[in-house]
C-alpha cells in the first residue's frame, strides 16, 4: 500500500519532472522552527502543516536546511532564514526580521499558516519548477472578505451536511473549530482511509488507515467541539439524500467533478464548495437557490480530461468505465481487479477510491501520463487552505457578504479579493439547463 511519504513524493516528482526516489530525497529536508512565546500557537499550527510534507524540528542541534523564525526572536542556526510574523491586519514572510506584532483572529491565523508553509516549502525544496513564492510575501486579511463581526457570532449548523471526509473536509473542520458553532453536522463519505491519506488529512495518522473516512474524521475531530456533534454516515451522498430528504446546506469537499455534478442533481438549498487542483490552485464556489447564476454542475462541467482519466483507471485496473464512475470499489469490482493481481485478497480494496488503488497498483509510469497525473494528491497546506477558505465562504454567505460565486486562489501566492467572479450559467449545463430545475428550486427553497 502507498504511504503518506510516497504520496508526497509522487506529487513532487510530477511537478518537478523527477523520478519518484529523487523527489523523495528532496522531501527529506528539515526545517528548524524557532518562535517567540506570543507566536508559539501559530508556530505549532504552521509546523503541523509542514511536517506532513517535510521534516520539522524545534531542536537547533539538528542539521537543517532552512530556519523559520516565527515572531520576534533571534535565529538559532546558520541555516537560511525566513521570518514569519502576524498581527490583526495580516501576516508576512520575509528574508529580513520585521515589525508585525499582534494577535490575529484564529481563523485568519490558520489561513496565514498555510501561506507561511508554502513559503517555507518553496525555500526548502528550492527548485525553479515549483510554483514560485515571491518574497516578501504579505497576506492582507481584508482580502478574505469576511466581516470582522462575523467571527464572533454563533452559528447553528443543523441542516448542513459535510459531503466527503477527505483532506479538504479535514481542513474545513479544523478551521471550523475557530468559530462558535453548535448543532449537528452529518459527515457523509462511503470510502475508507487509504495509506497515502495521512499526508494531508490533518486529523489522521497511520493507525487510521483502513477505517471508514467519515467515522475517522468525526471521531478524531469531535474533541475540538463542545456544542457541535459530528455524525458520521458511511454511504454515498445520493443514498443519504434519498433517505433523509433535501439538504438545506451542502458543504462539498468531494474529490471528483462527476461527484459534484451528482450532488448538484439532489438540489441542495445552498452549496458551499471547495476543491484543489493538485498543488496549483484552490477553487471556492457557493450559491443559494433559487439561483440564476452558475450551479455546481456549471462550474464542474464534464471535460475531456475527466473521461481520459476514468478510462486510464478502467484500463489500468481491468474494470468497466461505469464501475470507475461509481467512484469507490464495490465487492464485484474488487473481484474483477483481483484477476490481474494474483495472490492478493480483493476484500482489502472494497470501499477504497479508484484513484487510490490506481496509484497503488499502477505506480510511477501510469502517473507520468496526463491522465494519471490527475489522481495525484496535494500537499497538506493546500488542502488546509481550501478547507479554511470554505469556512470563510460559509461566513460570507451567512452574513450576506457574498455577491460573487467563484474564487480561484493560488496557494503559493496570497488570496486576492478582486479576482472573485460572478459566473453565469452555461447554456448546456447538465443540471440547470433543464427547464424543470428552476420550478423545483422555487418550490423547495423559494
Ligand atoms: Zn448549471
Amino acid at each position: 500500500m502507498i504511504n503518506a511519504a510516497q504520496e508526497n513524493a509522487r506529487m513532487l516528482a510530477s511537478i518537478l519532472g523527477l523520478a519518484e526516489d529523487e523527489a523523495a530525497a528532496r522531501l527529506e529536508q528539515t526545517i528548524l522552527v524557532t518562535s517567540d512565546a506570543q507566536c508559539a500557537g501559530w508556530a505549532r499550527e504552521i509546523s503541523e502543516l509542514l511536517e506532513r510534507t517535510v521534516n520539522v524540528t524545534f531542536d537547533p542541534a539538528v542539521n537543517t536546511q532552512v530556519e523559520l523564525i516565527v515572531g520576534d526572536v533571534q535565529p538559532r542556526s546558520n541555516s537560511r532564514c525566513l521570518y514569519a510574523s502576524i498581527d490583526e491586519q495580516g501576516a508576512s514572510v520575509t528574508t529580513q526580521p520585521q515589525k508585525r506584532k499582534g494577535d490575529a483572529p484564529p481563523l485568519f491565523a490558520a489561513i496565514a499558516a498555510a501561506s507561511v508553509a508554502a513559503a517555507a516549502l518553496a525555500a526548502v525544496i528550492d527548485d525553479p519548477a515549483l510554483p514560485s513564492v515571491s518574497l516578501p510575501h504579505a497576506l492582507d486579511f481584508n482580502q478574505l472578505g469576511v466581516p470582522m463581526a462575523a467571527l464572533d457570532r454563533q452559528y447553528d449548523l443543523s441542516g448542513s451536511v459535510l459531503i466527503g471526509a477527505g483532506a479538504v473536509a479535514h481542513g474545513f473542520v479544523r478551521a471550523l473549530r475557530h468559530l462558535r458553532v453548535l448543532g449537528e453536522l452529518p459527515i457523509v463519505d462511503p470510502k475508507t482511509v487509504g495509506g497515502g491519506n495521512p499526508n494531508r488529512c490533518l486529523y489522521l495518522d497511520e493507525t487510521d488507515v483502513g477505517k471508514n473516512k467519515s467515522q475517522a474524521l468525526a471521531q478524531r475531530a469531535q474533541k475540538d467541539f463542545d456544542q457541535l456533534r459530528l455524525l458520521p454516515f458511511v454511504e454515498e451522498y445520493r443514498s443519504y439524500a434519498k433517505r433523509v430528504g433535501p439538504t438545506r446546506t451542502a458543504i462539498v469537499t468531494v474529490d471528483s467533478r462527476r461527484a459534484r455534478r451528482s450532488i448538484q442533481s439532489e438540489l441542495p438549498g445552498r452549496v458551499l464548495d471547495a476543491s484543489t487542483t493538485d498543488i496549483q490552485a484552490v477553487i471556492v464556489h457557493s450559491h443559494k437557490q433559487p439561483n440564476p447564476h452558475a450551479c455546481l454542475a456549471c462550474i464542474y462541467k464534464h471535460i475531456p480530461d475527466e473521461f481520459a482519466r476514468e478510462q486510464a483507471i478502467a484500463e489500468g485496473l481491468g474494470v468497466s468505465l461505469d464501475m470507475v464512475r461509481e467512484a469507490f470499489i464495490t465487492p464485484e469490482a474488487a473481484s474483477l481487479i483481483s484477476r490481474h493481481q494474483p495472490g492478493r485478497d480483493p476484500q482489502q480494496w472494497v470501499g477504497m477510491a479508484y484513484d487510490s488503488l490506481f496509484k497503488q497498483l499502477c505506480g510511477e509510469q501510469a502517473l507520468r501520463t496526463p491522465e494519471g497525473k490527475q489522481v495525484l494528491a496535494p500537499f497538506a497546506f493546500v488542502s488546509m487552505l481550501a478547507g479554511a477558505l470554505l469556512v470563510c465562504e460559509f461566513l460570507r454567505s451567512e452574513n450576506s457578504a457574498a455577491s460573487t460565486n467563484y474564487w480561484a486562489v493560488n496557494p503559493w501566492g496570497t488570496p486576492i479579493s478582486r479576482v472573485r467572479r460572478l459566473r453565469g450559467r452555461i447554456s448546456d449545463c447538465e443540471f440547470c439547463s433543464r427547464p424543470e430545475v428552476d420550478a423545483a428550486a422555487l418550490e423547495l427553497w423559494g
